[in-house]
């Protein structure tokens, strides 16, 4: 183990910043439940915060009637076919200013001038490594081979959840489990006939919409900043950046992020259909298969109507298998969900009538990794994800010729 690899906030961001990694307890998470949190009140005794800041900062007016993503006209700039409106101008400003901006800074700019970095090598047993995380209270860390002093690629949540698929599919091998080493992670994995470690990098000098456009071609939601050393001409590790990172230094740079004024029911970004959810009895192994699956980070439990009661993220595995105790496998979502500490920061919803403008705002001032959509009957309608918000400020079309 060389040093540390915690997410540092981005350091304009300064006024704004969580204390904390990314999954931690933050003053800001403190903030937001104070804020917004409504209990849902059902079962378990788990019932997580909910937090809508949109709605606070916005209440939807009288007779504003919510509708389904797919109603209405496709406003999307480029995608439709009448001419610009204003409105449709200054959404596209917006994006505008957005690209320009991540075009011209580097992942450099997005470190403070001071943070840790916890790189893994390769030899470290694989429940060292989890504890160190949970230690520290970090999901992801690079990973040094020492034989070769190279990158080795990065170690995540999903890397864990591989090998719970591992033992769920060898439980005898437990004792074997228990001695694998971080370099063993690759081979398991293709045993499996998963993704492997990955092993994406940038340079830090290189733009940061590059790293934008590596992650998603990548599906990343974090990637290494990778450096050779001058001297020696060696790999360096200088450290991560993730897509919340990347966003919220956007929201705290970027002014323009105000003029993205159309809700998302005529942006139509986010996921609405064929969601994977589960329900507090679904064993939690059924929702770990599903987050594999799916190549997703949540899946959102329901009631039996269909009203949001909370989300089990992928990170939400790592205490389930802290100290090797692989027991808890056993349990189901809703008490697998009342062993998260009790910092869980909460779950942050929105309704397609909020803007990227409040969202952007909402990244601004929290840790927000995705926003359940729902609607004033707490149903859930669709996940926004970082990686779709990202998806679009990059990649929809401006709706003229000169776009880039
Ligand atoms: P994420 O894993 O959060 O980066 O999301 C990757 C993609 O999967 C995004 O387009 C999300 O909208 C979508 N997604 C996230 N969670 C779910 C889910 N539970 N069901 C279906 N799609 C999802």
């Amino acid at each position: 183990m060389l040093g540390d690899a915690g997410e540092p906030d981005p350091p304009q961001a300064s006024a704004a910043r969580a204390a904390v990694d990314e999954h931690g307890a933050t003053s800001e998470a403190a903030d937001a439940r104070k804020q917004g949190a409504v209990s849902p009140g059902q079962e378990g005794n788990h019932a997580p915060h909910f937090v809508a800041p949109l709605s606070y900062l916005r209440p939807l007016s009288r007779g504003q009637q919510q509708q389904p993503p797919s109603g209405g006209s496709d406003s999307r700039p480029g995608t439709r076919h009448k001419p610009m409106t204003p409105y449709d101008r200054e959404q596209r400003e917006g994006l505008r200013a957005i690209r320009a901006f991540l075009k011209v800074r580097t992942s450099y700019d997005v470190l403070p001038l001071s943070y840790r970095l916890i790189v893994f090598d390769t030899s470290l047993l694989v429940k060292k490594s989890l504890n160190i995380l949970l230690q520290c209270g970090i999901v992801s860390a690079p990973l040094w081979d020492s034989k070769t002093s190279t990158f080795a690629g990065l170690l995540t949540v999903s890397d864990y959840i591989n090998l719970i698929q591992y033992y769920w599919q060898n439980p005898d091998a437990l004792g074997q489990i228990d001695q694998f080493k971080l370099n063993s992670l690759r081979e398991i994995e293709r045993a499996i006939g998963v993704n492997t470690i990955e092993t994406v990098s940038i340079h830090p000098l290189r733009p940061l919409y590059e790293a934008c456009t590596r992650m998603l071609q990548a599906r990343a939601r974090r990637i290494p900043l990778v450096d050779v050393d001058d001297e020696t001409q060696r790999e360096m590790v200088v450290s991560l950046v993730t897509q919340y990172r990347i966003l919220k230094f956007v929201s705290v740079n970027v002014k323009e992020t105000a003029m993205l004024r159309k809700p998302l029911r005529e942006l139509k970004i986010g996921t609405y259909d064929d969601l994977a959810t589960a329900h507090m009895e679904t064993p939690v192994m059924d929702v770990i298969h599903q987050l594999v699956k799916r190549n997703i980070s949540c899946v959102p439990i329901l009631d039996k109507d269909g009203t949001l009661l909370n989300v089990f993220e992928a990170v939400d595995v790592i205490v389930l298998i802290k100290g090797s105790d692989y027991e808890k496998l056993n349990l189901s979502a809703g008490k697998a969900l009342e062993l998260r500490s009790d910092d869980f920061p909460g779950i942050y919803t929105c309704t397609v009538n909020d803007r990227l403008d409040t969202i952007f705002d909402t990244i601004r001032r929290s840790r927000v990794h995705r926003l359940v959509i729902i609607d004033e009957a707490k149903q859930l309608k669709g996940v926004l994800s970082l990686s779709d918000i990202l998806e679009y400020a990059l990649n929809s079309p401006l709706g003229d010729e000169d776009e880039q």
